[in-house]
């Protein structure tokens, strides 16, 4: 069987296994709290490169145990900021959830404890976990930074699985002292809605002659892979259960080919394999801020922007070969613009890679803007490409003038270099 493993409140279990004060208490964990990465003044910073998951934003304040956490979530101007990435079970009684914001959580529950994400901690248990994990079982895919697949063919005999994944949530808890939940079924898909249903702390084997009792009464919306607009599609048709859906395979299945697929993981058929690695695709930085209209001060943003994600791709040693740069205007206006460039990466070349590139996407120039965001993907190591020859010398130098300042960062922190167009004497 397969299994699928996910920290229950994650980055709240994190910060109680060094806080034993928070257990049994309302406690959140807030998010994108970092406007601070604007300011002119240089500001104490780590780097983090998962993007994966419940994690929302890519740099974080460096854990501080002396300041008060809902601090880091005031502005300047006194203002409450942020929203919630993680909430325990106690602040999710009260209507407490993820996504929403700080300010609002506090009115619901003002005995909440928000607490500031600690990036560094909540890698460390999840490799922890990950490693603990590899010797427990052979196959293991990590799909999230708190959510883990597991193959038991071949391992642990179907009669077995229940006892074992009963056993392997106590040993995590004594040993990692995090509560995981687990489901097991012979899919993926199935495994990962047994975990959700068995939520907090607990454990759902679903066998093959158990499968349609189980799925009947389930909302659609609660099965992972339905999405907003499946879920309206399927609405239309009086479909709300996936009982339901599994009585309606001709008209499910009429649709495309996501819904054949669609219907085959509700269907309990195993179509997804357990992968081992996880290669990285893409990677990018994004922020929202307070509408601003000055274009001067957006280029400053985007030179910021564009530093922190080239310190990241140094540290990755990673060679992309598409750029993306977007822009959400206020009134819901969006635009984008790409490019592909086979060049060996630097930062000085990025950063004016990044300028052009939002200028291109800047259509609406009269228009406020919200947002900005900077991705890279198509890796060469992946895609085998060559790099362009012609600026090949000169790149070089500024890839090894790259790798010097990504040193001197690791050691002294992301604000040591910056550039001096980044610098507002306003
Ligand atoms: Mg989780």
């Amino acid at each position: 069987m397969k299994i699928h493993i996910d920290i229950d409140s994650f980055f709240v279990s994190a910060e109680r296994t060094r806080d034993k004060s928070l257990c049994h208490k309302p406690v959140a964990i807030g998010g994108r709290g970092d406007s601070y990465i604007f300011a002119p003044t240089s500001s104490n910073q780590s780097i983090n490169l998962d993007n994966s998951g419940a994690f929302l934003g890519a740099f974080f304040q460096t854990y501080d145990p002396t300041q008060k956490d809902i601090e880091k979530f005031i502005d300047a101007d006194g203002k409450i900021r942020g929203i919630l990435t993680t909430s325990s079970y106690e602040a999710r009684k009260f209507g407490i959830k993820t996504g929403m914001s700080i300010r609002e959580a506090l009115s619901l529950c003002p005995e909440l404890i928000v607490k500031a994400p600690d990036m560094a901690l909540y890698k460390e248990l999840s490799s922890r976990l990950h490693n603990y994990l590899l010797n427990k079982i052979p196959l293991i895919e990590q799909a999230s930074i708190d959510e883990f697949y597991g193959d038991l063919k071949g391992w642990v005999e179907d009669s077995e699985v229940a006892f074992f994944i009963d056993t392997l949530r106590h040993e995590i808890k004594r040993d990692i002292d995090l509560p995981v939940s687990i489901g097991a079924a012979n899919s993926k898909a199935i495994a990962k809605l047994a975990t959700n249903m068995a939520k907090p702390f607990g454990c759902k084997t679903v066998f093959a002659h158990e499968h349609v009792e189980f799925v009947t009464n389930i909302h659609i919306k609660n099965f992972p892979g339905i999405g907003k607009s499946m879920q309206k599609k399927l609405l239309s048709y009086q479909i709300d259960t996936l009982g339901k859906l599994l009585k309606s395979r001709g008209i499910v299945e009429s649709w495309s080919p996501y819904s054949r697929t669609l219907y085959k993981q509700v269907n309990g058929e195993d179509t997804q394999e357990i992968k081992p690695l996880h290669v990285r695709k893409s990677i990018g930085i994004s922020r929202t801020f307070d509408s601003i209209i000055d274009r001067a001060e957006l280029r400053r943003r985007v030179i910021i922007l564009s530093r922190h994600l080239s310190h990241a791709l140094m540290r990755l040693n990673a060679l992309p070969t598409t750029y993306h740069v977007g822009i959400s205007y206020e009134l819901s206006q969006r635009s984008h613009a790409n490019i592909s460039q086979y060049r060996l990466f630097n930062e000085l070349w990025f950063r004016k890679l990044c300028l052009s590139l939002f200028y291109k996407a800047d259509t609406h120039k009269h228009l406020k803007i919200i947002r900005l965001s900077i991705s890279c993907s198509n890796f060469t190591c992946n895609s085998r490409r060559e790099l362009s020859l012609i600026e090949f010398d000169s790149d070089l130098k500024q890839h090894k003038l790259s790798q010097l300042i990504r040193e001197l960062r690791d050691l002294y922190g992301l604000d040591i270099l910056r550039f001096a167009s980044e610098i507002s004497f306003r």
